[in-house]
């Protein structure tokens, strides 16, 4: 049985679970997860997933698993208009 860890590691404030929604990118792409159980820091929002989670998203995107719905995710690069 592992502890859960009760401090955020990166500015050791406390922790609230609650279900998150995960962006994980992967290769040139990004999955979007929904009602993720994290563990969310309270003050920097550093978010802790357990190992049973993060090792479900992984099959999740290595099994090519096909979502209950699919969202296109625009990327923009923004670059210096030139003035007319
Ligand atoms: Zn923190």
């Amino acid at each position: 049985m592992k502890q859960h860890q009760k401090q955020c590691p990166e500015c050791g404030g406390g922790l609230n679970q609650q279900a998150i929604t995960h962006t994980q990118p992967w290769g040139e792409k990004l999955y979007r997860f929904e009602n993720v159980p994290a563990f969310v820091c309270t003050q920097c929002g550093h978010a802790l997933f357990e190992a049973a989670v993060s090792q479900e998203m992984d099959n999740i995107i290595r099994g090519h698993r096909r979502p209950p719905k699919y969202e296109k995710v625009p990327v923009f690069s923004l670059e210096p208009q030139t003035k007319s």
